[in-house]
């Protein structure tokens, strides 16, 4: 393990050995944090037809005036009348202008009388909508690769789309191994721990959009460990596991990984915490075998296997970076380079970043608050505030 990869090179080998997954059509009521696998295209001008964007009353734009009322325009029930010079049409927001008018006055600026309504001076297009303002009809509005959010949603839903093509989510089958796991809720044994990477790496899995199948705790036995990942090569996209792949007695998932004909494509990576990372391939099935130590397994999620599962997708695989300006010294290690947690605050002069705490792969809660991953390069010394990195947006 003494020709340990840099993180890029490591995430280009995961991402090289990715294939995209087949498209499916998605509900749009399911489609939330899904990735788009079309191009959509406008089918109609949105707003459809050109509309008040007031309560008032639609007429022809002219001087002030006293202007005779002859219907009523609602959201959904246009008015029949057309609107002449002199006459007005009581409308609400966003129905449908009449014939005839051009303009919209708020009705807090008439004043009404019995059939009559008194209005101010108004120019041609004051208060109207158009249509096709929003979406002009065969505009390309999302691109396949878009990952679908809140407004993405809404937009799809504004065009009238009842479904649309997205990635198929990547199957994950994890694997937890340790003799030592306990799982939330059992009793705690002498010499045991409450189980934390399954249930960590299950949000992280499904922040990536992909699917979990299940969930596995495997004893550290060579017999075990191989019949887990055999299982789960049957139906799963990407297999993660976590613990047991160090060089220890009783670990032993690279060699079932290897026993089972995934190639390793690499082990270890200049990289802390997390440099016991292993991934490895088999047709289109990919395998990472992440550190045990709950950040570190974090950690190399992030940096490894979510990529992978954003690319499957056909989505951008890679996170968002900033710049940050350290607030406070932080040491450098010699050989690797270090992936810290830290809080992230903005100021006028960019974004700053301070540690969560101590840093080591153990300490689960410097992962709490923890807006990015300060990426600090090798070196000697320190790396002094005031100086800027590079951060990874969790
Ligand atoms: P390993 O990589 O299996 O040598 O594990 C490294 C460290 O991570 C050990 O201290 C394990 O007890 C711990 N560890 C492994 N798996 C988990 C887990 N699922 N939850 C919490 N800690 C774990
Ligand atoms: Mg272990």
């Amino acid at each position: 393990m003494d020709d340990l990869l840099p993180i890029d090179e490591a995430r280009e080998l995961v991402l090289s050995a990715v294939r995209p997954l087949a498209a499916e059509e998605v509900p749009l009521g399911e489609a939330l944090g899904r990735v788009l696998a079309e191009d959509v295209r406008s089918p109609l001008d949105v707003p459809p037809f050109d509309s008040s964007a007031m309560d008032g009353y639609a007429l022809v734009a002219g001087p002030a005036g006293q202007l005779r009322v002859i219907g009523e325009a609602r959201a959904g029930s246009p008015s029949p009348e057309r609107v002449e010079p002199g006459a007005a049409v009581r409308i609400s927001t966003g129905a449908a202008l009449p014939a005839g008018a051009d303009s919209v006055v708020p009705v807090e600026r008439t004043e009404p009388t019995d059939a009559a309504v008194r209005v101010p001076g108004t120019a041609p297009g004051d208060n109207v909508r158009r249509a096709g303002e929003d979406v002009r009809e065969g505009d390309v509005v999302l691109r396949s690769g878009e990952p679908l959010g809140p407004a993405e949603v809404g937009v799809l839903a504004s065009l009238g789309r009842p479904a649309v093509s997205c990635a198929a989510r990547p199957r994950v089958v994890l694997l937890v191994t340790g003799d030592e796991l306990t799982e939330p809720g059992e009793p705690l044994p002498p010499g045991g721990i409450f189980s934390s990477n399954g249930y960590a790496l299950a949000a992280l899995v499904a922040g990536a959009g992909a699917r979990l199948l299940r969930r596995e705790t495997v004893r550290d036995t060579a017999e075990d460990t191989r019949a887990a990942i055999e299982g789960a090569l049957e139906d799963a996209d990407v297999i993660c596991v976590s613990g047991g792949v160090s060089v220890g007695p009783h670990d032993h998932v690279k060699g079932a990984l290897r026993e089972l004909g995934l190639e390793e494509r690499f082990w270890g990576v200049r990289l802390k915490p997390g440099k016991p990372t292993w991934f490895g391939a088999r047709g289109q099935k990919l395998a990472f075998g992440l550190p045990g130590n709950p950040v570190s397994a974090m950690v190399t999620f992030q940096l490894f296997a979510r990529p992978a599962l954003r690319a499957m997708q056909g989505a951008p695989p890679d996170a968002e970076r900033a710049t940050a300006i350290l607030d406070e010294p932080v040491r450098r290690n010699e050989r690797r380079e270090q992936a810290l947690r830290v809080r992230l605050r903005p100021d006028s002069d960019g974004w700053h970043a301070v540690t969560t705490g101590a840093q080591g792969s153990h300490v689960l809660t410097s992962m709490l608050g923890a807006g990015g991953l300060a990426l600090i390069p090798a070196g000697h010394g320190e790396l002094g505030a005031g100086e800027r990195v590079q951060v990874e947006l969790l």
